[in-house]
């Protein structure tokens, strides 16, 4: 765990033979209006949980998790969360939203030979990813959380649904799967992602004041130095 801002805190994903996401956590831990960001992969619930409860967060503090979006590493323990966060929503951005109440596990798993994999390895069944969202979030929303205020960003391409988390203020982005420090950015080859979409997202980022970078993956990046994303699309483009 590390303190990025004062409302908020860094967990800091157990990657195993598959990546576990960051959870980010957003709001004072001492008040009731917590919202976390990302839950993880299967079985990371409980990791992530305690950390939070040697904090002296209780599970009742905790009003909200929203999903950068929804690939295994990410919505993993999403299950074992809600159950042992029962009253806790779930945010998603629509375009996910719609496929994980109809129980559509395509972007989840993003493709089928490693949907085949994961579910032996996790012993899964299909279908423990329909979930109820309790808000569909679309571009441009704005979200009171805690003490502070974000927008809502939707950057498709490395899902359909990808989003990123804007605060004015401080000017901190929740990039997800997006963008990363060590100029790294998400893959571009599974199901929903879209190679011009990601480019046309990084695009988008890149004239914004980005002081501190937090990423789903990798290490956050506290000090964004200027022109960042345009360097790191400058090493990308030719690609995408
Ligand atoms: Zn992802
Ligand atoms: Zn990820």
């Amino acid at each position: 765990m590390k303190r990025i801002l004062d409302d908020l805190l860094w967990i800091k994903g157990e990657d195993e033979f598959i990546p576990d996401s960051h959870m980010y956590v957003i709001g004072d831990i001492k008040g009731d209006d917590i919202t976390l960001v990302d839950a993880g992969l299967i079985g990371k619930g409980s990791y992530k949980m305690g950390i939070l409860e040697r904090l002296g967060v209780k599970a009742h503090q905790i009003r909200r998790i929203i999903m950068t979006h929804c690939h295994l590493d990410h919505i993993g323990c999403l299950p074992e969360l809600k159950r042992m966060i029962p009253q806790m929503e779930v945010w998603v951005h629509e375009l996910e939203a719609v496929e994980l109440e109809a129980g559509d596990e395509r972007t989840v798993y993003g493709m089928e030979l490693f949907k085949t994999m994961a579910q032996a390895q996790f012993r899964l069944k299909d279908g423990i990813f329909k979930i109820e969202v309790h808000r569909k979030l679309k571009d441009g929303d704005l979200l009171s959380l805690g003490s502070s205020n974000w927008s809502v960003l939707h950057l498709p391409g490395h899902s359909k649904g990808s989003i990123g988390l804007y605060e004015e203020g401080s000017k901190v982005l929740v990039s997800g799967d997006t963008l990363y420090s060590d100029y790294a950015i998400g893959r571009f080859d599974l199901y929903g992602a879209d190679s011009g979409q990601l480019k046309a997202s990084l695009r988008r980022l890149a004239p914004m004041e980005i002081h501190v970078l937090l990423p789903a993956h990798n290490r956050p990046m506290e000090v964004v130095p200027q022109g960042y994303v345009q360097d790191v699309l400058r090493q990308w483009e030719a690609y995408l």
